[in-house]
């Protein structure tokens, strides 16, 4: 309850912020990233532009951040779920939890989200799901009955695709986004399914239709030169673009407290409209890429973090 209080206090977008290791090297060569030590919630990103003539001292351009909480390089998986447990604890009192992960290719969103094979580099997906079983069994084991309906799908080009279709490629249905009772955006022939392969009957009386938790994995936010890309590329380049940035939209307005919100305009937000906005929790994460190379993207990321904080 008091987490929720506090929750209701700061609004109900939060972000934390993640810097990768480095792949190779010593973590001490990530000098343009400055994480101080006592602060656990600021970063700073630095250049030193050299100066051209040489007559002028080279200049260094610093830009600080502060987030929800940020994450460096040696923050190990079980760390980063300590802090989101709480959240999809929310999930299981009933409320829509959303929980992304945003940054250029290779920055670390597939690693937060899902993480490695072994049990202390599992990430966000399949800690939340052993937390959701957890706790279910602790309430069955007082009474309570529960389903679980999972969906796992991609959006490519803006249309959806489900990842559990075992099904001939020839057969592969098309999905459709719509609304169901009580607001709830659902994919629609995943819940037929998932309903007709519901072993329990439902007893009709505490029955409660549970609340959602959506944990995704972006595509990439690098920029592309339009001229680097051509074709299939470029037609998908465009969709991510434009998802990515409607999202953006669309958390902006909710963190502005906007009356008019563009769920709409993509298949992404469409999907995540019950769980962005309204009475739900939204986390984003912002992944960084620690190499100098990066630092423009970086600065990307990190600008559009701030801007939904
Ligand atoms: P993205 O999904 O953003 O493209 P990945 O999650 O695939 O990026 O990460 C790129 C590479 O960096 C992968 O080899 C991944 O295992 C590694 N990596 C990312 N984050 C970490 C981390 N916190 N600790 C160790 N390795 C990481
Ligand atoms: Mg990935």
């Amino acid at each position: 309850k008091l987490h929720n209080t506090i929750q209701e206090l700061k609004g109900n977008i939060r972000v934390f912020c993640r810097v990768r290791p480095l792949l190779t090297g010593n973590q001490s060569d990530i000098l343009h990233i400055q994480l101080p030590a006592h602060d656990n919630k600021a970063l700073t990103l630095a250049k030193t532009e050299e100066s051209h003539t040489g007559r002028t001292a080279d200049t260094q351009k610093s830009y600080n951040f502060s987030f929800d909480r940020v994450f460096g390089p040696r923050a190990t998986q079980r760390e980063v779920f300590e802090e989101i447990s709480l959240l999809v604890q929310s999930a299981l009192d009933g409320y829509n939890v959303c929980c992304f992960a945003y940054g250029q290719t290779g920055s670390g969103k597939t690693f937060t989200m899902e993480g490695g094979d072994l049990e202390d580099l599992w990430g966000v997906i399949p800690r939340a799901v052993q937390q959701i079983f957890k706790s279910a069994k602790a309430l069955r084991e007082q009474g309570w009955q529960y389903t679980f309906t999972a969906s796992f799908v991609e959006i490519y080009n803006e249309t959806l695709r489900d990842l559990l279709y075992t099904g001939k490629p020839n057969k592969r249905p098309e999905h459709e986004i719509r609304k169901i009772s009580n607001n709830e955006i659902t994919v629609h022939n995943l819940i037929m399914l998932a309903n007709q392969n519901r072993s329990t009957a439902r007893t009709g009386m505490n029955d409660h239709s549970s609340p959602t938790l959506c944990l995704v994995d972006l595509a990439g936010s690098e920029r592309v030169q339009k001229s680097q890309s051509q074709g299939e590329r470029f037609k998908e380049m465009t969709a991510i673009n434009s998802s990515l940035t409607n999202l953006g939209i669309v958390i902006a307005a909710l963190a502005n407290k906007e009356s008019f919100i563009p769920y709409r305009n993509s298949k992404l937000t469409y999907l995540l409209q019950n769980c962005l906005g309204g009475n739900s929790k939204t986390l984003m994460f912002a992944n960084i890429a620690p190499e100098e190379e990066s630092f423009s993207e970086s600065l990307n990321s990190l600008r559009f973090a701030s801007k939904v904080n």
